[in-house]
């Protein structure tokens, strides 16, 4: 049985704690996307985890946690996760590395870096750490899979071409120094050897475990709006956070998804630039944002102030579409319990003309919200575990966004710990 947890939105949904979550019942959980450039908060019995490349399974001992062909995969930056997640007193967590997953370089932070500082403030929002340039190689087939990594003489040949091309660039457009063939091999010698040991034939394990029955969940990162193609380019991520994508990022076979879980705020939030419709600021904005997730709504990855917006329904009815999402999980409700009414977003207004699409980004940088207003609940429903006890108004603000989205929220999580969780 496989099951897929994805974002409907900007990410930051939440989907750690749900994947953390149903870790507890799952057998393998699997990255197949994205690197170190966001973050999923988890809290349970061990402490609070800000875990960015390794699988939010890592906390349940007895899952194998994998790191499929799809992510970027930085070394020193998992080596790193898994010290700190052992010194939290986890006990060391089972984790497999495709061995076709590609390294994601020194050079591609530091081409990041660049590229953002020549931009300047027409950049992207990029947290700088490669993931472009680091899919930009990928595809131009100049990357290097970890499988090459252990190969010294050839790891060589490939480090020289990929440099040949780098060195160009960060001489004669960034005017910096070029990177040195002899000491990068070095480097990355030292790093294979500390990474051999994960390193895996990730298709073979997983296409077996599908055939013996296995529970399997597959996590992505960001959420539908940062797609690469269904998202709002170019403001996007470089690899698709979809479950379409799943199969291909993990290594199994497509029809084997049961589930699309897309998990959604009960608000909005958003990291990065690019048109967010529902943004707010000021004083309401504030307010929002302190009160939200677990520790307010700062970035786990960059600790950058997340912008925030209410319910987004035009934005998140698309997300839910565009993901395929078979349910739907609600997050953080707990947080808009000092609200008297809450406005939620149920159309756009574009060029004087309602639309319920979600429109192509030229389009909706000149959208603005059409809110309806719902009556809020004015208590704390922290520690409520059962949706019928909520307060009618909680129920019926769920049940409404239920409608406009058009899919069935079957998980609505009330507090940022693992078993803060309603089922419906
Ligand atoms: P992810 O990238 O989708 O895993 O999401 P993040 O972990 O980046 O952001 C979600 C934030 O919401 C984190 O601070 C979580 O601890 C927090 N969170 C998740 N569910 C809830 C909830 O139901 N209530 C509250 N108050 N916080 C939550």
């Amino acid at each position: 049985m496989v099951r897929t947890i994805v974002g409907a939105n900007w990410g930051d949904e939440g989907k750690g704690k749900i994947t953390d979550m149903l870790a507890a019942e799952s057998d393998i959980v699997v990255r197949f996307q994205g690197g170190a450039n966001a973050g999923h908060t988890i809290i349970n019995d061990y402490g609070r985890f800000a875990l960015h490349l390794l699988p939010s399974g890592v906390c349940n001992p007895g899952v194998v946690n994998v790191i499929g062909p799809g992510v970027a995969m930085d070394i020193e930056a998992f080596l790193r996760e898994m010290d700190d997640v052992v010194a939290q007193g986890v006990p060391r967590p089972a984790v497999l590395v495709s061995e076709r997953a590609q390294v994601l370089m020194p050079y591609h932070i530091l081409l990041d870096c660049c590229e953002e500082e020549r931009l300047g403030k027409n950049s992207f929002g990029s947290t700088k750490s490669g993931i472009a340039p680091f899919y930009g190689d990928k595809y131009q087939k100049i990357g290097i899979q970890i499988c090459q990594l252990l190969e010294p003489e050839l790891l060589r040949e490939k480090l020289a071409h990929a440099l040949d091309i780098k060195n160009a660039l960060l001489v004669h457009l960034y005017h910096k120094d070029p990177i040195d063939l002899d000491a990068l091999c070095e480097q990355m010698g030292e790093l294979a050897e500390r990474i051999r040991p994960y390193v895996a034939d990730t298709d073979e394990y997983l296409q077996e475990a599908v055939r013996s029955g296995k529970r399997i969940l597959l996590e992505g990162q960001l959420g539908t709006l940062r797609d690469p193609d269904h998202g709002i380019y170019p403001m996007v991520t470089s690899s698709s956070p979809l479950a379409g994508y799943a199969p291909v990022g993990a290594g199994i076979p497509a029809w084997s998804i049961r589930d699309v879980i897309a998990v959604t705020k009960a608000y909005s939030s958003c990291v990065g630039a690019g048109p967010f419709t529902t943004e707010l600021f000021g004083e309401e904005a504030e307010e929002l944002r302190r009160r939200g997730g677990d520790r307010g709504e700062y970035g786990a990855k960059t600790g950058r102030p997340r912008r925030v917006g209410w319910f987004d329904c035009v934005a998140t009815r698309y997300g839910c579409r565009m993901q395929g999402a078979t349910e739907a999980a609600l997050t953080n409700l707990d947080v808009l319990g000092y609200l008297p009414e809450i406005p939620v977003c149920v159309a756009y207004e574009l060029d004087g003309k309602r639309i319920e699409r979600f429109p192509v980004t030229p389009k909706l940088e000149r959208c603005k919200p059409v809110y309806e207003r719902l009556p809020g609940w004015n208590c704390d429903t922290r520690g409520i575990r059962d949706f019928a006890a909520l307060p009618e108004n909680a129920r019926r603000y769920v049940e409404f966004l239920e409608r406009q989205i058009e899919c069935p929220i079957r998980m609505v999580s009330n507090g940022p710990r693992r078993e803060e969780m309603m089922f419906r």
